[in-house]
């Protein structure tokens, strides 16, 4: 078994599904590369966002609850989540940021790199970390961001924690991430590859009252696994360590298994494979709403209950 290469998706909580996907698509030039619904609750899409295929590190998903209530930060959870952008392309973000009326707050400097901070429209905290740790993605040429600026998938998460020690432990011993350093209240850990979603920072908060859930929240971390098998390694291990692990879940583009970690967050271990093309083609991938084989009976149903979506798939032709 391999130590974790690092993030594979995150996956959040919306409001509105043509608001947040008018700003991950326009503002931020994620592709949308997967419309389906939520597996738990198919009256409610799931959307995902990547680079050009949604390449394992780049993938932000969300369930558009319409009409969620707005969630509010706290301890147990997931408190903000970093894109890498490369060093030079800084001005160019701070400049497209505030032509689009985007308040941002930075550049702040952490660990040496400068990053900025703002909001989705559901008060998901974002924030963009100049970088230059090797990232590769497979650009999206169609989207709106030019290449030598485009996001270079995710930088990081921010867990905000009561405790540090117990959530570090699992991610040391259980995951094999390495502990790089503190910066103030911040410790960051490095998972094994060399390349998107490296870092996981522990902010300790020892004070912080409960995060509530509801839109803007993070629902999840998932980490990368490179197969089947590997992933039921994680299973045992982790269930041999005292972690309440489910079963494996089929989630049609990875299969998945979930558990809490000491501080209250939600973590998955999601496989590579088989990825976003498994039921479309690159050039197809988002444009029609996906159902997996057990909800195709129910299709008609299903598209009647879900919201209109402008999906903004490609480039504007101006
Ligand atoms: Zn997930």
């Amino acid at each position: 078994m391999e130590r974790i290469q690092g993030l594979h998706h995150i996956t959040a909580v919306a409001s509105d599904p043509q608001a947040n996907i008018d700003f991950y698509v326009e503002v931020l030039g994620q592709r949308l590369v997967k419309t389906t619904v939520n597996f738990d609750d198919p009256g409610t899409y799931h959307l995902y966002y990547g680079d050009e295929v949604g390449t394992p590190g780049t993938a932000l998903t969300f369930f558009p609850w319409r009409g969620m209530h707005r969630g509010r930060v706290g301890a147990g959870e997931t408190s903000a989540m970093a894109y890498a952008i490369p060093k030079a392309s800084l001005g160019w973000w701070i400049d497209h940021l505030m032509a689009r009326h985007i308040t941002f707050e930075g550049p702040i400097k952490r660990f040496g790199d400068s990053v900025l901070r703002f909001q989705d429209p559901d008060g998901m905290v974002l924030e963009l970390v100049a970088s230059d740790d090797p990232a590769t993605i497979q650009h999206w040429a169609d989207g709106p961001i030019p290449e030598e600026h485009a996001l270079r998938g995710f930088h990081s998460v921010t867990l905000l924690l009561n405790e540090v020690t117990p959530s570090a432990e699992v991610l040391v011993d259980q995951l094999g991430y390495e502990f790089v350093g503190q910066e103030d209240d911040r410790y960051r850990f490095r998972a094994a590859s060399n390349d998107r979603g490296l870092y996981i920072d522990i902010r300790h908060a020892p004070d912080a009252a409960r995060g509530a859930f509801g839109a803007g929240s993070i629902h999840h971390i998932a980490f990368r696994t490179v197969d089947d098998t590997e992933q039921l390694e994680y299973l045992d291990k982790l269930r041999a360590a005292g972690l309440q692990v489910t079963t494996v879940q089929d989630r049609q583009y990875f299969h998945s298994i979930y558990f809490r970690e000491p501080g209250g967050v939600l973590y998955e271990v999601a496989t590579d494979e088989p990825g976003f093309t498994a039921d479309e083609s690159v050039a197809e991938l988002g444009s029609s709403l996906k159902l997996p084989e057990w909800y195709e009976p129910r299709r008609a149903e299903i598209e009647a209950k879900l919201a209109t979506i402008e999906r903004k798939s490609f480039k504007p032709a101006n």
